[in-house]
Formats: C-alpha cells, structure tokens, sequence
C-alpha cells in the first residue's frame, strides 16, 4: 500500500489535492465562492471538482436529489466541500445532505465551538474551546419508522457496538490530534440502558487505551446545564446522533451563533467539510449572508488535506478580520453597518499573514489518525445466548383486563405463560394501580413457564398464529439472553 493509499486525499495530475466542491441551494453559492476566493488567496494546493446536488437536481425528478456524477467525483476525490442543501418539504424525497452521509459512511460530525475574538456573546471571556463529536449514522436517524396502528409511529433507535466503537475512537484520536486533554461521553444511559448504555460502555472500555487522556461521562441533560452554566470545562464531548444534533447547536449559540459555526462529516473513505447552518433562502442572492461559517470549515478541511500552514494563516486572517471590528457582516453590527458577504471575504483575504491577535490560543495540529475499522460486517458472538421468551405487539381498542385474560387463555399447553402486559411502556396487566393513559398498541410479552431452557421455534410459530386468529398483531421482539444477561428492559412499574 502506498502513502497516497493510506491519505484521506488524492492527487490530481498536477500534484494538488482534489476536492469536489457542491455549490448547494440558498446563500450556498455565494459563501462557496466567498470561501474559494480565500482559499485561492491563500494559495491552498486544491484542484476543485464541482458538481451539483439538492433543489434544482429534486427539481429535475431525481428522488435522491444527488447525480451520478456527483457520486462518482466524491468517490474519486474523497473530499467534498458543500454548500448547504435544501431538504424538501414534499413526501418522496429524502434529505441530500443524509443521503451523502449514509452513502459515503461519514460517520463522525465535529463541530468545534470556540469563542471568537469580535464576536459578542453572553459567554464571550470565557475562554470556550471544545469539540463536539457526533455519532452521524446510527441512532433515531437511521430512520427506520413505523405507525405500527393508525395512532400509534414509532422509530427504532438502533445503536452497534461497531458504531460506538468507531465513534468514540475517533474522539480520543481527535483529542490527541488537537493536543487536548479530556473527553466527556455525554449518554441518557440512566434510562436508555441498552442503547444510549451501549455508548457508555464502549467509552469506558476504550478509553483505557488512552491512559494519557481524562475520560468522563455526563449525562446528556446535566450536559446541556453545564454547556450553558461553565462550557469552559469542556474539551472534547462525544455523543450519539440526536444528543450531539442538540447540543451542537446549543454549542453553536455559545460563541455567536449559524454564521460562526463550522463542521466535518468524517469517514473512513470519504469525508464531508460544510457550514452548520442551512441555506437561508431569504437571503439567497443578496449578498449579505456571513461567510465566516464555510471559510473555518475550509479551515478543517485545510487540515485534513494536512496543509497545516495555510489552515492556520486562513484562520489568523478570519479572527484578525474579526477582531478588527472594522468590517463585519449584518449579523454582527445589524444592517446600517454591514458588509457584504464578498466584502468581508476580501477583509479575510487582506489580513492573510497577519498573525492572530494576542489572547488567540494557537493550537499545534497534527494528523488525525482515523480509527481502522474493518468494512466486514461486525458480529459480535457471545459466549452463550438463550430465547427467553416473546414480546408480541398487538393493536386492539380491549381493555387491559379483557385482552390480558384471553392471552392467558391463548397460551395455555405451549411452553409459554402471558408475564404481563405494557401500554407505551408501564405496565397495565396484570392490574396495578397504576393511572396510566392507554392507547390501542398493547406490548404483550410472553416468558418460558418455569423450569424450562429455552423456548422451542415452534412454540413462536404456534403462540403467533394462535393471536394472529383473534387479534392484529403488528410486531414482535424476541426477548434473548447473552451471557446469563437479560437483553431486553422490564416496564415501568415491573417489580
Ligand atoms: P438556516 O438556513 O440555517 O437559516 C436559519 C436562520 O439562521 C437564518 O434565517 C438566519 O437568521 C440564520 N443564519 C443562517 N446562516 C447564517 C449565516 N451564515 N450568517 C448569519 N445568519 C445565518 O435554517 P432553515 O431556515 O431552518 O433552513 C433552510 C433550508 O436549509 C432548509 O431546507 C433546511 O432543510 C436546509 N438545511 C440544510 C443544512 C445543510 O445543508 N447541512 C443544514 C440545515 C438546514 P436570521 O433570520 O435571524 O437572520
């Protein structure tokens, strides 16, 4: 294997780095081309590949809003720079922006928050400097859904060992990049035990492999607290998908909100560099948008294609621009005293050289070592496993007391009794006294009678057909053992 192999780059024939670039929708043009201006000022090596993706691609009738060509480009390039995408409002369609993540596995989003000389904020002389790292694949974003009855959707929340993994390596590797020195593991484990818990664990297992760095976990909501009470105590926080969505952008608002925000989607084959915020189609073409957001992105991405000189001399340029005051966008210094998104670009492009203001903490970058993660699929083999038994999801507008009774009726001469009955989770039969609201979506779990070892597949089949002749039943959960450990969580109000 080759070094060009192992680069997270590629070279174009004339020994620059190559990068597809995606205008996108709304302001997107307009900060792309503000962003490449700089860049090119800056005598960043980069070949540029522009390709399209988003509304006016939805617009020609492709579902997935992404060309072929497009797709091709980024597999050659391996490294895209994106304006933001729209996501539209109609039914068929999927998000561009998810589908060039999924397809291309970037399964890291960072988002560095870090207060920005200039730029006035509640928090501003705190000193905030941190890293969120989002899981970007798994979680409730996998979008697997359903509406299980009429009343009644659901969304699996779907989290792998191999996710975590990846994810929280990449944390620590991110750590050690940026010369930092702790890592929070932000989880709702408490209560999501299996899933958000699974995140937890892994941080804990590997976070002994590196013993130069703190390791601590939070809990998401006192996360949130302490983000806004002392984000100063933060260094590097990663989390899972829809915990780091949130407190990425409460990050965001830390230090001067959507147009001081950058981002990296990460991947082993293909990363992803774009601006936190979206299109802001009020002002598309008005040339007035903050292009601060996409030129430090371009800063990541300048790092990542290890150009290392010119990252830090286009970030000096962006926070002497900044401190300077003298030229800012309207989100800054209201209308009457805006500049313009290209005035300010050429602001960034004039103060290229210059070194950062004093205060500005210039960190030492190095390469961020990507964790290896093999591409097979990961199967995890426990020791022993058992079937316990069957949660049988059943729609019906009976009451608790009636349905309960005629499963227990129902299972009688298999291996299985009825243990109980939840509704959204509590547990409603046998009767409690509990003053649980209930609706027509019954989670009707079944356990091996005593003394048995485990639950015949044909005893599954039978306890199925005997419901599916009385009742709609609209899912089952086998209910498994690993290791002598329960894989499934008991209801509310199970004792
Ligand atoms: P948005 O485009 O991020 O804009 C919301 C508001 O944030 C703007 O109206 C503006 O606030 C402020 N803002 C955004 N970017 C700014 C910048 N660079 N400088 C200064 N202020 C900025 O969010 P949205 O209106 O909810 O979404 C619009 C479209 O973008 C949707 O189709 C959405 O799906 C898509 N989107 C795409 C991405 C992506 O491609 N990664 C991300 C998010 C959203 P004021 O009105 O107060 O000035």
């Amino acid at each position: 294997m080759t070094a060009q192999d192992l680069a997270p780059f590629r070279l174009a024939p004339n020994g620059k780095k190559l990068v597809t670039v995606i205008p996108g929708d709304g302001v997107g043009p307009e900060i792309v081309a503000a962003t490449r201006r700089v860049l090119e000022a800056a005598k960043a090596p980069i070949e540029w590949e522009e390709r399209r993706a988003g509304a006016e691609v939805f617009k020609e009738g492709l579902a997935s809003g992404v060309p072929t060509d497009t797709i091709e480009s980024i597999r050659r390039t391996r490294v895209v720079l994106k304006g933001p995408l729209e996501t539209p409002v109609g039914f068929g369609e999927k998000s561009a922006n998810v589908t060039l993540r999924k397809l291309f596995e970037t399964f890291a989003n960072i988002r560095p928050v870090k207060e920005l000389p200039g730029v006035r904020t509640p928090f501003s002389g705190r000193g905030i400097d941190m890293v969120i790292v989002r899981e970007n694949v798994e979680d409730v974003y996998a979008g697997i859904e359903y509406k299980e009855t009429p009343g009644v959707a659901q969304a699996l929340k779907l989290v792998s060992r191999k996710g975590c993994e990846k994810i929280v390596r990449l944390a620590f590797e991110l750590a050690r990049a940026e010369g930092r020195r702790k890592v929070h593991c932000a989880t709702k484990s408490n209560i999501l035990k299996l899933t958000e818990g699974m995140l937890k664990r892994t941080f804990e297992d590997v976070s002994k492999e590196y013993p130069d760095i703190e390791a601590a976990h939070i809990i998401i909501d006192n996360c949130a607290h302490q983000l806004v009470k002392a984000p100063e105590q933060f260094d590097v926080i990663v989390t899972t998908n829809m915990n780091g969505d949130i407190i990425s952008d409460e990050g965001s608002a830390l230090v001067g909100g959507l147009g001081f925000a950058p981002s990296a989607n990460l991947g082993n084959d293909v990363s992803i560099f774009e601006a936190v915020h979206g299109s802001a189609p009020k002002y598309a073409g008005k040339n007035v948008i903050n292009p601060t957001a996409l030129i430090l992105t371009s800063v990541l991405l300048l790092r990542h294609l290890q150009e290392f000189g010119v990252a830090s001399n286009v970030e000096n340029a962006v926070v002497a621009t900044l401190a300077g005051g003298k030229v800012a966008t309207r989100d800054v210094v209201g209308d009457a005293l805006a500049a313009s998104t290209s005035a300010f670009a050429e602001a960034v492009i004039s103060n290229l050289g210059r070194a950062p203001p004093t205060g500005w903490k210039v960190r030492q970058y190095r390469a961020l070592q990507m964790p290896h993660v093999p591409s097979a699929p990961a199967r995890v083999v426990p020791k022993s496993r058992r079937t316990l038994g069957v949660d049988v999801f059943v729609e019906s507008s009976t009451d608790a007391r009636t349905l309960g009774t005629e499963l227990q009726k129902l299972v009688q001469g298999t291996p299985l009794v009825l243990h109980g009955i939840s509704n959204r989770g509590t547990l409603v039969f046998p009767p409690s006294d509990a003053m649980t609201d209930v609706v027509d979506h019954w989670q009707c779990r079944f356990l091996l009678s005593d003394g048995q070892r485990e639950v015949p597949e044909e005893a599954l089949i039978t306890l199925l057909q005997r419901i599916a002749a009385r009742h709609r039943w609209v899912a089952t959960e086998r209910l498994q053992e690993f290791e002598g450990t329960p894989a499934f969580t008991r209801p509310q109000g199970e004792d």
